[in-house]
């Protein structure tokens, strides 16, 4: 969809170069194959409102990725700069180190100890999604420290889990190419199968898979023995590791195993928090889990301002509010834990969802956006379309039968992204994934167009391939 821009073509080309210049030198891009970089050059994208993006040249997208799983209530909502202006007018920052905090800080913590599951009253604030999850693992290992098992240091992750990529946070990441060539943590972490019910072994029933995967977490806390394991940390629905969506009872059973052997359980909610589910938390709602700690970020602020936070339960709040004896403290904290422009921007985000009733729109659209790509089947190259509400995925295959991929070199998830840019829609491709993770106010007739834009990107695809 392209949208007849207003500028002159020939000041926005040169205006283009110049952004490019600067970029293509000097801005280290995450996630970016610089094999490619230099010769593909960038979308500049320039201009938002509610379900679109604009790149510098005027040309207009529909935002089917919520920018990156987080722009939860759409694009330039101009409550949420105000608010954020004028906090940073009035005080923008200080401390929050010792007896100091700020109004938003504790508007906020307060807010979202309501929102969540009863026992999780107390908030640790970090900037992100990997300092949420580096921040739960060390608070982990120091609450067991001072009840006296410092040897319960293991933290339980999954392959192809994602946590982020600060030290600690890319080594609980099990998907092994994001650490390809760099050094890992390895003697903390410990992997267990992801749960992927659309890749199961062949025969296997999802109960008897559930049974399974169950299974090999028992015989893992056996091998490695309670006494020395910490915590269990999972995404309730697996985001970058392929939207994979867990066998029924999955959740609970691995919970269970947790409660038995005095481990903990971390919840990373960065993508399945607020609203995204259809809930704020999606923890307890949708699959029974009450985490002795959930992380969460993105959606948190509606990504206008980095924020991430940690929410913690009152009996490990017991043990890291209880002083270590005169002068101690609990030494770990950001300068930027509960800033308060990023709290500012959070509080009226979450009053926009609630004004709004977001949460109950995905309740009613999410299934509908389901059911509406799963039409997509048809084509000769989708295996597999799942995950939940406003958090999908399609996997495409080069044969749907044994599921056998396409060689990378086909670039199939790439070229269905790059169709469906080129009809105006931005999804995201990952290897030979295509994830749709859009903001929560999409409708019905939004969604018809962006399955009818998917259906000629795949049709388009599919006869290159032929
Ligand atoms: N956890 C999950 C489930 C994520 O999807 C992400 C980012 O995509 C992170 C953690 C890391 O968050 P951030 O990139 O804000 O550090």
């Amino acid at each position: 969809m392209k949208h007849a821009s207003n500028v002159d073509d020939s000041n926005t080309d040169s205006q283009a170069h110049a952004v490019w210049e600067k970029d293509k030198n000097h801005f280290i891009h995450p996630f970016t194959d610089f094999s490619t970089f230099h010769q593909q050059g960038c979308d500049i994208i320039s201009d938002s409102d509610g379900i679109y993006v604009s790149d510098i040249k005027g040309n207009r997208f529909i935002d089917g990725i919520a920018g990156l799983w987080c722009v939860n209530v759409g694009h330039g909502r101009k409550e949420i700069g105000d608010a954020m202006a004028e906090q940073a007018t009035r005080m923008a920052y200080f401390s929050t180190f010792n007896n100091l905090t700020n109004i938003p800080a504790a508007e906020l913590s307060a807010k979202l100890a309501s929102l969540a599951p009863a026992h999780l009253n107390h908030i640790f604030y970090t900037c992100g999604g990997s300092t949420a999850n580096d921040v739960a693992v060390r608070l982990v290992h120091y609450y067991f420290n001072r009840i006296g098992k410092p040897e319960k240091k293991k933290i339980i992750s999954r392959k192809n889990a994602y946590h982020g990529t600060t030290y600690m946070a890319a080594t609980l990441t099990g998907i092994e190419s994001n650490n390809w060539m760099f050094d890992t943590l390895d003697s903390h972490v410990s992997y267990l199968s992801e749960a992927n019910c659309y890749r199961r072994p062949a025969g296997m029933s999802e109960a008897a898979y559930c049974d399974h995967l169950v299974g090999e977490f028992e015989t893992r806390i056996t091998e490695l023995g309670a006494d020395n394991i910490a915590a269990f940390i999972m995404e309730p629905i697996m985001g970058a590791g392929g939207v994979l969506v867990a066998p029924e009872g999955y959740h609970t059973r691995m919970q269970a195993l947790c409660r038995q052997n005095d481990i903990l359980l971390i919840v990373d909610e960065v993508v399945t928090a607020f609203g995204r589910l259809g809930h704020f938390f999606s923890s307890e709602k949708v699959f029974g889990l009450t985490p002795d700690i959930i992380t969460c970020a993105k959606g948190l602020s509606s990504g206008y301002v980095p924020l991430g936070a940690a929410l913690i339960s009152d009996s490990l709040y017991e043990v890291l509010g209880t002083p270590q004896g005169k002068g101690g403290v609990l030494s770990t904290g950001f300068t930027y834990s509960g800033h308060p422009v990023s709290c500012a921007a959070a509080l009226k985000n979450i009053e926009i969802m609630e004004r709004e009733a977001l949460c109950e729109n995905i309740q009613r659209v999410g299934p509908y956006l389901e059911t509406q790509l799963k039409t997509l089947k048809h084509h000769a190259t989708v295996g597999d379309v799942r995950g939940s509400n406003f958090m999908m995925c399609l996997e495409n295959v080069a044969n749907k039968e044994t599921g056998e991929l396409l060689p990378l070199e086909a670039r199939v998830g790439d070229r269905v992204a790059e169709e469906a840019q080129q009809r105006g829609l931005i999804i995201r491709p990952v290897g030979h994934l295509n994830i749709i993770s859009p903001p929560l106010i999409w409708d019905e007739a939004i969604i018809d167009n962006v399955v009818a834009i998917l259906d000629a990107s795949f049709s388009a695809v599919t006869e290159s391939l032929k």
